[in-house]
C-alpha cells in the first residue's frame, strides 16, 4: 500500500461520524413514504408472525387470521387448531399461536384489551421482544424510536457508524445518540427502502450509491482492489 492510500485510509476510519449520519439522512429524505398509522392490535400480532419468516409469509398468516378474528377477545375464542391452521404459513405456527393466545390474554387482563404505548410495558407481553416492541412504538404509535430490523441493524455497520459487532441494544443506542425527534421514523421507514434498493443484503449496488463517499464497507474494497492492482 502506498503512503497516499494509507493516509486516505486513516482519514476515512476517523472520519466524524455525526457528519455521516448527516448525510445518511439526507439521502433517506429522499425517498418518500407516507406515514400511515398501523392498527397497534393487528401490527402487534403480525410482527410477532413476521418472527423468523420472509415477508410474504407473515402478511398471508396475518391476513387469514383477521379475516376470522381480528380483536383479542374473537383470538382467545378460536380453538387452538384453528389458530394454528389459520397462522401456519409463517412457519413455526405452533410456537406463535402460543404466543399470539398468551398475548391476547395479557393484553385483556392487564391492559383493558389495548396495546400498551410504553416499551417497558409491551416487554411483558409474550413472545415480544425489544425489536417487536419498537415496531409497535414507532408504527403503530408514531413515537420517535429506531426500531432495529434486519436492514437497520446491517446498513450502520457497513456504513461504519456503528461497530461492526453491536449487539441490536447497542445499534439502536447508537443510532439514537446521533438522530433524534421524528427523524427516527425517516431512519426506519427510508433504511428498509434503501435497503431493498440499493444496499441489499447480498451484492449491494455500491457503484450507484450515493453514501459510498462515506461508507466503510466501500471503502475497504476499494483499498483491497487497489493494493491487489498495486502488488
Ligand atoms: Fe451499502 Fe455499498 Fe452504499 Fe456502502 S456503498 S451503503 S455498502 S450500497
Amino acid at each position: 500500500m502506498n503512503e497516499h492510500n494509507l493516509n486516505t485510509s486513516i482519514k476515512f476510519f476517523n472520519m466524524d461520524k455525526e457528519k455521516v449520519v448527516k448525510e445518511l439522512l439526507r439521502v433517506l429524505k429522499n425517498y418518500s413514504f407516507t406515514f400511515r398509522k398501523e392498527n397497534n392490535f393487528r401490527l402487534l400480532i403480525t410482527t410477532i408472525l413476521s418472527q423468523r419468516t420472509r415477508d410474504e409469509n407473515s402478511i398471508k398468516a396475518a391476513k387469514n387470521l383477521f379475516s376470522v378474528a381480528a380483536t383479542p377477545q374473537q383470538i382467545l375464542k378460536l380453538k387452538q387448531n384453528h389458530l394454528e391452521r389459520l397462522i401456519r404459513s409463517s412457519g413455526f405456527y405452533k410456537e406463535k399461536a402460543k404466543k399470539i393466545r398468551k398475548t391476547c390474554e395479557i393484553l385483556i387482563k392487564d391492559f383493558k384489551g389495548k396495546v400498551p404505548r410504553t416499551r417497558e410495558e409491551l416487554l411483558k407481553l409474550y413472545g415480544v421482544g425489544y425489536k417487536t416492541a419498537d415496531i409497535v412504538l414507532s408504527y403503530g404509535f408514531g413515537i420517535p424510536t429506531i426500531a432495529v430490523d434486519t436492514h437497520v441493524n446491517r446498513i450502520p455497520k457497513r456504513i461504519g457508524i456503528v461497530d461492526e459487532k453491536a449487539t441490536v441494544e447497542k445499534v439502536k443506542q447508537t443510532l439514537e445518540k446521533y438522530i433524534k425527534g421524528k427523524d427516527r421514523l425517516i431512519v426506519n421507514r427510508g433504511l428498509i427502502l434503501f435497503g431493498r434498493e440499493i444496499c441489499r443484503p447480498i451484492n449491494p449496488k455500491c457503484n450507484i450509491c450515493p453514501m459510498k463517499k462515506y461508507c466503510k464497507y466501500y471503502k475497504s474494497v476499494e483499498l483491497i482492489s487497489k493494493v491487489i492492482k498495486n502488488a
